[in-house]
């Protein structure tokens, strides 16, 4: 195993990296008061919140960010919305991704059978719809942040085993090593091991997509505008990157239909530019051409997936452990990142003699949570399906529609209201 643990730390006593294997007595107390599986975003900051509100938590299955590419961003790129900003404001983790690797997007344009809904900063009255940035950027920002963090260890060894006997669940790490602790945290992604550990069923359907993702190099400069575009193709996002010098480039996000994504994938990246060509007009984006791809393309099957249950005696789950949505309208890290917050603040605020897995203090946030991931859920899948290809008949009722909202200030400033997140976390 090549992997480091980010900060030296001394081993406490229910974590022994050593190896011997020892679980710590039933009678002896953990040395951590959480647990928390998955060492991605979302468990970064899970650990890093609740670290901060006092609590000791064991960070499983963490690896270093990897370092900033000398030119260019690396692949992974992500829109922020207010409420995450906010929130990784408050950790003191937003101000510590470089200015320079952070768009803020001021226009936003989505498209649909020759029709269009523009969303502009100015005027919803904010200083941006959204801030794109890379992944790598982000957790560099969070490892950073958590080097100074004495509440968090962090170890690169994923859960491998979980008992809970009531109050406290025993752990079992890849290294051999045993771990106790009063809560146990998923936020171990789509095949969150935790979820089964806990017992929490799933519910799953597969979109028949795959969502590829690739930077593009424009000829003409984005102006900090994000494109969206339902098209028989499915549905292509392109998320202005910061300009560095007089390079501008985009991130593609396309979700495909299954096998169109195959064939691009086979095609590689330079394949992929002509058919993206195609789009550009639909885009309202042709001005950006000639194209070029930058690096390679990136694939993930699309389902939406939906844990039966946010938490269960001893444990919750956070990020797309509980929840996947489709990513039309990049909110599945949002709705990640707003988990930890509300799981944060409900910790921090449970009763002195209310036990750190105490059940009513975790449907407490299984119930903060429930409105904004349900209502996500919702709208993604119904945009899906809104646009599917079978119901192009459609069409003209779908534009009707659009071109309706888009002349609807009221309207779009509450789509703009909801999507910044900030109406739910306020
Ligand atoms: C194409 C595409 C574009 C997207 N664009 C956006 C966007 O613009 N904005 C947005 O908000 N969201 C977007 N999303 C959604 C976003 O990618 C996910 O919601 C987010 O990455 C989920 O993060 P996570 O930390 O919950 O899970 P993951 O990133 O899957 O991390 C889980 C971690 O847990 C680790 N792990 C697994 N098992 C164990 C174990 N037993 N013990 C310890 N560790 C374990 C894994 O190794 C991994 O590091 C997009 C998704 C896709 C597919």
């Amino acid at each position: 195993m090549t992997m480091r643990t980010l900060r030296p730390s001394k081993p406490a006593s229910g974590l022994n990296p050593g190896g011997s294997n020892t679980p710590g007595s039933a009678h002896s107390p953990p040395a951590e008061d959480v647990v928390v599986a998955g060492g991605g975003l979302v468990g970064k900051a899970t650990a890093l919140a609740l670290a901060q509100v006092g609590l000791r938590v064991l960070l499983c299955g963490v690896r270093p960010a990897p370092a900033a590419p000398a030119q260019g961003y690396g692949q992974r790129v992500y829109a922020f919305n207010a409420a995450s900003r906010r929130f990784l404001d408050s950790m003191r983790v937003w101000s510590q991704v470089p200015h320079s690797r952070v768009q803020p997007v001021a226009r936003m344009q989505i498209a649909a059978d020759g029709a269009a809904l523009q969303f502009d900063a100015y005027a919803q009255g904010v200083e941006a719809l959204a801030w794109i940035a890379e992944s790598d950027a982000l957790e560099r920002a969070l490892d950073l942040a958590l080097q100074f963090e004495r509440g968090a260890r962090l170890v690169p060894w994923g859960v491998e085993q979980a008992q809970f006997d009531g109050a406290h669940w025993e752990l079992t790490l890849a290294d051999g090593s045993v771990a106790r602790a009063g809560l146990l945290l998923g936020a171990d992604g789509r095949q969150s091991r935790v979820r089964d550990w806990a017992g929490i069923g799933l519910r799953s359907k597969p979109y028949g997509q795959t969502g590829l993702v690739c930077n593009v190099r424009c000829a003409q400069p984005h102006g900090g505008t994000a494109y969206q575009a339902f098209t028989e193709d499915g549905v292509i996002a392109l998320l202005p990157l910061a300009d560095q010098d007089d390079d501008h480039q985009v991130s593609l996000v396309w979700s495909a239909p299954d096998a169109l994504a195959t064939s691009l994938c086979v095609a590689g990246a330079e394949g992929l530019v002509p058919r993206l060509q195609t789009h550009l007009e639909a885009l309202g984006a042709a001005h950006l051409a000639p194209l070029a791809a930058v690096g390679e393309i990136g694939a993930w099957p699309l389902v939406l997936q939906r844990a039966h249950s946010l938490v269960a005696p001893g444990a919750a789950l956070l990020g797309d452990a509980g929840h996947v949505i489709h990513p039309l309208a990049g909110h599945g890290l949002n709705l990640g990142l707003q988990d930890v917050q509300a799981l944060a603040a409900v910790l921090a605020g449970r009763g002195e003699a209310q036990a750190i897995g105490d059940a009513r203090v975790l449907r407490r946030y299984a119930r903060a949570r429930a409105e904004q991931v349900l209502a996500l859920e919702l709208a993604t899948d119904g945009l899906h399906r809104l646009y599917a290809p079978d119901l192009a008949w459609l069409a003209p009722l779908r534009a009707f529609g659009l071109t309706g909202t888009n002349h609807l200030s009221p309207l779009k400033r509450l789509l703009a209201g909801y999507a910044s997140g900030l109406s739910v976390m306020a």
